[in-house]
């Protein structure tokens, strides 16, 4: 139980990576602040399972990644309800699968909010308190798209980019205060996310439902195996740790060799 005085949020956790995150978090005694969308009532027996299981206090933030405000108020919320947040996990994250030429601009609009510009607001509303109490930590999820580009995920690789990009900036401008900024990179992890641009894929690429699995996902993953959740929630675990203090600025992988290639 290494993080049991600490309180944190983690975006985008009612599903996938998030929700594995918040779990592991919980399992070290951190109070946790979940947040994202879908059914209420399997959303609050996600809330209430963490309780449950793990002995913390765990909130709920109906919070839209799209709209500044709310993010900045659902990090005051956690302050005010925790006492203080000292773990920050930008996990929330939308994708979409079309050429530029026809990329509708009010998607683009939605994912650099959501996959990017959250990021910038929570980041921003969080450091005051972490300098305050001079420990805290700040993880993204960015992609093994914040490394390298794939066709037709135009609006999603920019904004993975630009976390990578955020990242090291904010890590040098905290580096003196026991704060750590980094992101984890994974590879393709098998999510609802990766599950809805199937068929998009399929229809980009002209491609059927296996082709698409085989030739497009896991092509890129040299160990032809999806990362899990779980591995996901592992390392962000791993740099909440004290062990990991001195790891600031840094654009973690784990993509089964993916941006080995
Ligand atoms: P997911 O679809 O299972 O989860 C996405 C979460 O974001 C959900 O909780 C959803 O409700 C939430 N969300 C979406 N729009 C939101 C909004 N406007 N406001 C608040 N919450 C919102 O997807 P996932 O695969 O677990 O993705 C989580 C993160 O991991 C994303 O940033 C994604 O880009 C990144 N990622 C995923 C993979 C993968 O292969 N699955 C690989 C690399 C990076």
């Amino acid at each position: 139980m290494t993080l049991k005085t600490r309180a944190a949020i983690v975006t985008g956790s009612t599903s996938g990576i998030g929700l594995a995150m918040a779990k592991a978090l919980a399992a070290e005694g951190a109070d946790i602040m979940i947040n994202g969308f879908g059914d209420a009532a399997a959303i609050e027996t996600e809330r209430a399972g963490i309780e449950k299981d793990f002995g913390v206090k765990a909130l709920y933030s109906a919070a839209d990644m799209t709209k500044p405000d709310e993010i900045r108020g659902m990090v005051k919320d956690a302050e005010s309800k925790f006492g203080h947040v000292d773990i920050l996990i930008n996990n929330a994250g939308i994708q979409h699968v079309e050429p530029i030429e026809t990329f509708p601009i009010a998607t683009w609009d939605m994912i650099i909010a959501i996959n990017l510009s959250a990021a910038f607001h929570a980041i921003a509303a969080a450091i005051p308190g972490m300098k305050t109490r001079k420990w805290g930590r700040i993880i993204s999820t960015a992609s093994a798209h914040s490394l390298v580009a794939s066709p037709f995920k135009s609006a999603y690789v920019t904004a993975k980019h630009g976390i990578a990009g955020l990242t090291k900036t904010a890590a040098l401008e905290l580096a003196t205060s026991g704060v750590t900024v980094n992101c984890i990179s994974p590879g393709y992890v098998w999510t609802p996310l990766v599950e809805k641009q199937i068929p998009d894929t399929m229809k980009a690429r002209n491609m059927t439902r296996d082709q698409v699995i085989n030739d497009v996902i896991l092509a890129a993953q040299p160990t032809k195996q999806f990362v899990t959740a779980e591995q996901v929630a592992s390392l962000a675990v791993y740099l909440c740790s004290d062990a990991a203090a001195q790891i600031t600025g840094a654009n973690l992988s784990i993509d089964g060799g993916w941006t080995a290639a």
